[in-house]
């Protein structure tokens, strides 16, 4: 079981939380020459083994959104910080070779 460290509500269980994804994914404008761009961003995943950012909530309390960097194969959590604070350009994950 994992535990994540809530800015805002302390330590709890991950089954308190909701797993949204790649925190570090750029999605196009809205503009329609953009399809094939959404078609990637929505439905091309890559399946990264090492650390990566994720989005997270935390739906069963506070409903915030964050972004936790954790390790794939550890599963170990390495930070977690608000997803209004992370930086505007994060990492972008590579798959592995
Ligand atoms: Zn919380």
């Amino acid at each position: 079981m994992l535990r994540i460290h809530c800015p805002y509500c302390g330590v709890r269980d991950h089954e308190e939380f909701s797993y949204f994804g790649d925190a570090t994914k750029h999605y196009p404008g809205l503009e329609a020459e953009h399809h094939d761009g959404w078609v990637e961003a929505v439905y091309m995943r890559n399946n990264p083994k090492g650390v990566h950012h994720e989005f997270w909530q935390h739906t069963m309390a506070c409903r915030r959104w964050l972004v936790v960097k954790r390790h794939t194969v550890t599963h170990d959590i390495l930070a977690v910080m608000p997803a209004n604070e992370r930086p505007v350009q994060m990492p972008e994950q590579r798959p592995a070779p």
